[in-house]
């Protein structure tokens, strides 16, 4: 088979260079300020000596074109979205308008002090207010509060308002129903809310079954949580009959919106019956993630939850908007002044720019590229699922298990093409999975690369299973051992050092 050279990668101007602390050590400085206008003084005559510093023993000599050059390289060894293909599965890693960017970079909201008096940040206000009608809107909840930080804040943030809605009942509940396919972050809030947390099984076409659902739903079931689509990419179609299970019971029904991509201007989570859901801002709504930027994850409540939103909650009155605080059974503040908002400034910018007709062909694009990806990739990979994808396609490492090959290697040698792999490992009731993500901001020729690097290394698989163990050799490290990686990593690298695998 005559299959085109796919890798992106090449060997380049790769450095291999010590951390700013391992260099020349010695006493210079690479600023140059200006002569002080003002008398200078003995620090010692001035400062209780207890809070004097010493020279940093090991400060190395630099000076700024080195210091400059390091961090710029540094910054080069990461891969962005703004890098190439990212279809790291469940992350939406779309790309980012630079016209978001520009809009939070406007000084009016970039400069803002978060203490400012609501007089003096009407248009800031407004902008919040605007995006929570906007959110409303697109998920049919009645409400939306800014404040969580990230998407596992959000359900943190959701499940104390459903804690507080039982005890504002007098019926305190203590469990929550998480299915086996859930991303780790719903059982985890649970716990941190004090629930127990109860594990449901998917049925053989990946989906939550109501009768599933039905045996384990109680009156101590405070919530059942589910992602739709789920983290299969499959569309939860039993899911208003769901909710009426768990409502008969007294209970809510809490909705992951990690996957809205998938639904945009197609259909509204609060119509199907959700009660509460968290919404990704920095994956849905374009705005930039990874590497542990700040993200936002906005709360949708149905209108029993409403007097428990966190706050400060943006009202509006008359033309006015004012952050209100007294709000009697509120769960309380969650954050630091008011989330995000520069993140807020993006999603908004992006939601104006693409409107209603623009966030419907955001969802159809994203179903329709990550189907092209599972048509051109089914018999290649094994597919472990028939159920009809959405957003997003899992396959697995079962057609290589017999040569030998697995899902590591396939993720590593991907990286020798150019491409950040997949989501691999996840979900967890997929052994071997790879989540493949294109998101709807990818053209035919980049789905078709990666395909071509992917079909690479099946053929590769084939004819040197061994040769892909040892991938990535293209890569500025090679394979190193996971495990010891996070146990014991070496943070201190020397020049001459070798990093065993
Ligand atoms: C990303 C994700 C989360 C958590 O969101 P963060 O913003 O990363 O905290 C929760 N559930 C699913 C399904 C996700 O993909």
């Amino acid at each position: 088979m005559n299959l085109p050279d796919t890798s992106r990668a090449t060997q380049g101007i790769n450095f291999n260079e010590p951390l700013l602390f391992e260099r020349k050590p010695g006493h210079c400085s690479g600023a140059s300020l200006p002569a002080p206008e003002v008398p200078e003084v003995e620090p010692s005559s001035e400062i209780p000596k207890e809070y004097l510093r010493g020279q940093v023993e090991g400060m190395p000599c630099l000076y700024e074109p080195e210091v400059v050059r390091h961090y710029l390289r540094l910054s080069q060894l990461n891969y962005g979205v703004d890098t190439g293909f990212y279809p790291l599965g469940s992350c939406t890693m779309k790309y980012n308008p630079k016209s978001a960017e520009a809009a939070a970079r406007l000084p009016g909201f970039a400069n803002l002090h978060p203490l400012l008096p609501d007089e003096r940040v009407q248009g800031a206000l407004e902008l919040m207010w605007r995006l929570e009608r906007m959110l409303s809107e697109i998920s049919g909840f009645a409400a939306v509060t800014l404040q969580p930080a990230a998407g596992a804040q959000g359900e943190l943030a959701g499940l104390m308002m459903v804690r507080a809605y039982h005890l504002a009942k007098g019926k305190p509940r203590h469990k929550v129903l998480v299915p086996d396919s859930a991303h780790g972050t719903n059982p985890a809030s649970s716990a941190l809310n004090g629930f127990e947390v109860v594990e449901l099984k998917s049925g053989p076409e990946g989906l939550l079954e109501p009768q599933v659902v039905a045996a384990a739903m109680t009156e101590d079931v405070a919530a059942v949580m589910m992602t739709n689509p789920n983290t299969l990419g499959v569309f939860e179609k039993n899911v208003a009959e769901i909710a009426k299970v768990v409502h008969a019971k007294g209970g809510l029904l809490y909705g992951d919106g990690a996957n809205m991509n998938a639904l945009l201007g197609r259909s509204r989570p609060g119509d199907m019956g959700v009660d509460v859901m968290q919404f990704n801002l920095h994956k849905t709504f374009a705005t930039p993630h990874g590497g542990g930027g700040p993200g936002s994850g906005p709360v949708g409540v149905a209108k029993e939850l409403v007097p428990f939103l966190p706050v400060p909650v943006v009202v509006k009155d008359g033309d006015k908007f004012r952050l209100e605080f007294d709000r009697p059974q509120t769960i309380g503040q969650l954050r630091t002044f008011w989330g995000n908002f520069g993140i807020m400034v993006r999603a908004y910018a992006w939601v104006r720019e693409m409107g209603p007709a623009g966030l419907k062909s955001t969802s159809d694009l994203a179903v329709l590229n990550a189907n092209y990806v599972r048509a051109l990739l089914k018999d290649d990979f094994h597919l472990p699922y028939a159920t009809p994808s959405l957003h997003e396609v899992v396959l697995n490492d079962k057609n290589q298990k017999d040569l030998g090959v697995t899902t590591m290697d396939i993720a590593k040698r991907l990286i020798d093409h150019g491409y950040h792999p997949p989501t691999i490992y996840f979900p967890l009731i997929v052994a071997g999975a790879m989540m493949i993500e294109p998101t709807e901001t990818e053209s035919r020729e980049s789905i078709e690369a990666f395909v071509a690097a992917m079909k690479a290394i099946a053929v590769e698989a084939k004819e040197s299973p061994e040769a892909l163990k040892a991938a990535p050799t293209r890569a500025f490290r090679e394979r190193l051992d996971e495990v010891k990686a996070a146990r014991k990593p070496i943070l201190r690298w020397k020049p001459g050092t070798k990093i065993e695998p």
